[in-house]
């Protein structure tokens, strides 16, 4: 009977570089999986499934560098030739993911996107509670009142998080951050800004526990937005696109401030008055968390 032996590596298994796997080719668009990331456009599927799209290098990179779980990955043949588009798939696949190699129509189709960046992954979603978030020395949430355009939406969390914003708050019925207009929106904020839901009530109580001033942001402001006293712990809440907020919520506010805007104008948009009142709030907080570059 002959031993098993371990085999001596020749020279050149020694020399030799590390081969991946192929991965899945997918030509068709009606296979289960593409016709799946296809229907994640769909708010009531991306509720079945919990999961998520995003597209690109850079937000791809972000959810995995976040160590955000990406269920699959979707790139193209230029994309696999691509060493930093490669290795993101090689990494997701590690990690669990099922990683399928399809035409450029068909990523376009799964992204609704032309010019989709070679790769596209469907990330299992993260929401947390209001009890979950965390509280510092220095606190500054946004709450946003019934915001409707995912495109608003994408952008405020853009903006809270370059803010250092403690968390975003989506009040009653909100559109949804993990469509993909928002994630795009975002710029990958999505990945870093913790976010919770939940109903007015609810999160009035909450920010009273934690000590944080609510100042909301109207038109029927009393104050000018920079002459108010923020203090350390503070939430910003911020109304519907169309209706604002309901007098019952204002009424519940310890201040209501005004972005002063020339006489008879209408009101700004959503995002630009909520990066108005978030940098004014951060600003007289001392801008903690700010990297100074120097
Ligand atoms: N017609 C709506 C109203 O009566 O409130 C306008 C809504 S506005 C497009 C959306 C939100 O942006 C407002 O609810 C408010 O939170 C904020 N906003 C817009 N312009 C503002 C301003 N000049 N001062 C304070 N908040 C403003």
């Amino acid at each position: 009977m002959h031993e098993l032996q371990t085999p001596r590596k020749t020279a050149l298994q020694v020399s030799s570089p590390i081969v991946s796997q192929p991965f899945t080719k997918i030509t068709s668009s009606t296979n289960p999986a593409v016709k799946m990331l296809k229907s994640l456009h769909r708010k009531k599927v991306r509720g079945e499934t919990g999961l998520f799209m995003a597209e690109g290098g850079r937000l791809v990179h972000q959810g995995i560098d976040g160590g955000w779980q990406a269920d699959y990955i979707a790139i193209t043949a230029e994309g696999a030739g691509r060493p930093h588009i490669r290795d993101l798939a090689e990494r997701a696949r590690t990690a669990g993911a099922k990683v399928l190699e399809v035409p450029e129509r068909i990523l376009s189709q799964i992204t609704g996107k032309d010019n989709p960046g070679g790769i596209a992954a469907a990330f299992q979603q993260r929401q947390q509670s209001l009890d979950e978030l965390k509280s510092g020395k220095n606190s500054l949430w946004l709450a946003l009142y019934e915001v409707r355009d995912p495109g608003n939406l994408g952008t405020i969390l853009r903006t809270a998080d370059c803010a250092a914003a403690s968390g975003i708050i989506l009040l009653g019925n909100c559109c949804d951050p993990f469509s993909i207009e928002a994630v795009r929106a975002s710029m990958g904020a999505v990945f870093d800004i913790p976010f919770a839901s939940s109903d007015f009530d609810t999160f009035n109580s909450w920010r009273q526990s934690r000590s944080a001033r609510l100042v909301a942001a109207s038109v029927n402001g009393t104050q000018p937005h920079d002459r108010i006293a923020y203090g350390n712990q503070v939430a910003i809440l911020m109304g519907n696109e169309q209706a604002g907020l309901s007098e019952q919520v204002e009424a519940a506010c310890d201040h209501l401030a005004l972005i002063p805007m020339r006489e008879n104008a209408d009101s700004l948009n959503l995002a630009q008055a909520t990066a108005l009142m978030t940098y004014e709030a951060w600003r007289s907080q001392g801008y903690p968390g700010a990297s100074t570059n120097s």
